[in-house]
């Protein structure tokens, strides 16, 4: 992972909610490089220049801005430059790739500037990744900038998680952890602690570059979808949200990690057919972009069980696509990256999905990378912290 912003509009905190007053849109202009003085922020968000005075004095004094004599011009007043504190707010974020568990602290510019990981071997239960977790904490908190103020804490750790209980249910790498407490675990500290799913987390970016009723599924080691109308509006449903992958898809089925037996994930989920697709290549714990890279250059012609994939996948999405009835239907995980099955799938889809001769607008794959989705789920703690200290 490197500091590298992500994109210029999205580290420029593009927000989820609406501006909440004068005082954070003088912030958001420093911030976006709209204003870079007291004079232009008048002048570009008409607001009088005795107010915009009032305003960055208390921006200052909160350590979101920052003023620098930059030139004299003349015999005038010296020129100031107004700058932004983006490490004054910090957010940590919990995330699994492939078997390690990452703890990201993220920065008002959607820069990472702490990190630390630890490799969780496939018998963790929950006294080790509780261990883990807790080690982890500590790590990353003493890469705390100067002056930063940790606005919160966000698990987005994949699997099945219950936001209203803040636990973790299940994670198909970790079977022997089950109902993980992760409020109980950080009991101790005064910091939020919320549980995000990764496809909000993802759908959240979707959104932000492009607001339209968006259905996000991904197809990976697990299936399952999220979805939403803008950034502001992504359905959460109760205690957990569109897990299609337990759809009960056949009779006769195998078992499945839920306890049931015929789920759509025990006949098109990575971790119930990647073995027989990809034999001895196929590792449980391997990151998805790696078996994306995998799958990417195999020929599935004519393979029985990708095609069987196939044609329970069109058919779960044409159903979803019947409740939510979205504009756009974008695709994540590392099957879709193969163009044999991103083309079938497509043309099945397509011949599902026609209703009363309406079709859908748009069918894409997800390009949003792995750092955009930890600043999915970052943005709406900072956005929360941001909005406490405007409005002390
Ligand atoms: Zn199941």
């Amino acid at each position: 992972m490197d500091n590298t912003p992500v994109t210029d509009f999205l580290a420029h905190l593009p927000l989820t909610r609406p501006v909440l007053n004068d005082r954070e849109r003088v912030f958001l202009a420093v911030l976006q490089g709209r204003v870079s003085s007291r004079s232009e922020a008048t002048k570009r968000l008409s607001i009088r220049s005795s107010t915009v005075s009032e305003y960055v004095a208390e921006l200052l004094d909160k350590g979101l801005l920052t003023e620098q004599i930059s030139a004299r011009s003349g015999r005038g007043r010296p020129l100031r430059s107004l700058g932004v504190h983006a490490n004054r707010l910090v957010t940590i974020v919990f995330q699994v790739i492939s078997q390690s568990v990452h703890a990201f602290m993220v920065n008002l510019s959607a820069e990472i500037v702490g990190h630390a990981k630890a490799e969780a071997p496939p018998d963790s239960d929950n006294q080790s990744l509780s261990a883990i977790f807790l080690q982890l904490y500590q790590a990353v908190l003493i890469k705390r900038p100067s002056g930063a103020e940790l606005a919160g804490i966000v698990f987005s750790p994949g699997g099945v998680i219950d936001r209203n209980t803040h636990r973790w249910i299940h994670a198909s790498r970790w079977p022997k952890m089950h109902n993980l407490d992760i409020q109980r675990l950080f009991s101790s500290e005064k910091y939020p602690i919320s549980l995000s799913r990764t496809l909000d987390n993802e759908l959240r970016i979707h959104l932000l570059l492009q607001p339209q009723s968006t259905l996000l599924l991904h197809w990976g080691y697990g299936v399952g979808f999220a979805f939403g109308q803008s950034s502001d509006r992504i359905v959460e449903g109760g205690s957990a949200f569109g897990e299609i992958g337990h759809w009960r898809v056949t009779d006769e089925g195998t078992s499945c990690h839920c306890g049931q037996s015929g789920c759509l994930e025990t006949v098109t989920a990575l971790w119930a057919i990647g073995p027989r697709l990809l034999g001895e290549d196929f590792h449980a714990g391997d990151d998805e972009e790696h078996i994306a890279s995998m799958l990417k250059e195999s020929d599935f012609t004519d393979n029985d069980l990708i095609n069987q994939a196939i044609e329970h996948m069109s058919t779960a999405v044409s159903n979803v696509c019947r409740v939510f009835f979205p504009d756009r239907l974008v695709v994540s995980g590392p099957f879709v990256q193969n163009p044999q099955i991103w083309q079938a799938f497509c043309e099945r889809f397509e011949q599902k999905n026609r209703f009363f001769g309406h079709e859908i607008r748009s069918v894409s794959v997800s390009q949003i990378s792995r750092d955009l989705g930890i600043y999915g789920a970052a943005l709406p703690v900072l956005e929360q912290g941001l909005a406490a200290l405007l409005t002390d």
